[in-house]
């Protein structure tokens, strides 16, 4: 009996000193280890920064990127279709965005991993990183020419896409009208008529995606000619779905099935004991 009792308490006391060590080593962990600190680091930092930052940015990172989503979503498919590119003067060129070489050195490792492409700084929020970029990389940004792509907002729906509700309150013709000739205006610089038959269709193609739509009646929906990506998206939820629904289908045939055999096993018994009954 006291050697059981011994036994015990040793063994208590050693899971005790090794609970110990595993405390005293999460503590004793260095600060830099942190994800956390980095964020901080990184959101803590800026004053300094700012000095650095003679040319204040007046454009919208998150505008800026809902128009290039669009672009992305909306255009481009149809571009490399005609295999058509647009030249530097059309504002919807990549080197017209302000963010994109910015935006094209975010890396996302994780759901809640992000990482900076310039210094491999760690964040767990794609907010964490802009901000980021907004106190350490600005200084790559060209401010010296009209590159905010979210200027172009207007024509090319991003309220739409943001799901702002303003957009549901009453219809402006002014706002709309304006909208209209900044869409037109980017059709006719981005896919000149005289520039051939890809061009030609490129041009009506992004009237009828963006322009259309700026009017008062509404008639005409934004995106009317779709995007190419979506039947990818449809493609992908419905496979999933049918392979979420194959194994509930094989299981009703199974139990359908067994539940029909088990009649006709009944049914045998059945007539069996009638023929049995039937000589009497
Ligand atoms: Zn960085």
């Amino acid at each position: 009996m006291k050697k059981k009792v011994t036994a015990s308490t040793i063994i208590l006391l050693s899971l005790l000193l090794s609970l110990q060590e595993v405390v005293h080593f999460a503590f004793s962990l260095p600060p830099s280890h942190n994800n956390q600190d980095e964020e901080q680091s990184a959101t803590l930092r800026p004053l300094e920064q700012n000095e650095e930052h003679v040319d204040e940015v007046h454009c919208s990172r998150e505008r800026s990127r809902t128009a290039w989503n669009i672009i992305e979503e909306h255009l481009l498919p149809f571009m490399e279709k005609e295999n058509y590119e647009v030249s530097t003067q059309c504002r919807l060129h990549p080197n017209n965005d302000l963010f994109r070489d910015q935006e094209q050195h975010k890396i996302h490792l994780d759901i809640n991993h992000w990482q900076c492409g310039y210094c491999r700084k760690s964040f767990r929020a794609e907010k964490f990183l802009d901000k980021h970029f907004d106190n350490r990389h600005s200084n790559l940004l060209n401010v010296s020419h009209g590159k905010c792509l979210a200027d172009l907002c207007g024509a090319l729906h991003c309220d739409l896409k943001m799901d702002i509700k303003s957009r549901k309150s009453k219809c402006k013709p002014a706002a709309a009208a304006r909208n209209k000739h900044l869409c037109e205006s980017l059709a006719d610089s981005c896919f000149p008529i005289n520039e051939g038959p890809s061009a030609n269709r490129l041009h009506e193609l992004f009237l009828h995606q963006f322009c259309g739509a700026h009017s008062c009646t509404g008639k005409q929906k934004p995106f009317s000619r779709g995007a190419a990506r979506q039947p990818g998206i449809f493609y992908m939820a419905s496979s999933i779905l049918i392979l979420m629904l194959l194994p509930i289908f094989y299981v009703i045939v199974y139990l359908h099935r067994r539940e029909s055999r088990n009649g006709i096993e009944v049914l045998k018994r059945i007539s069996k004991a009638g023929r049995k009954n039937k000589p009497l």
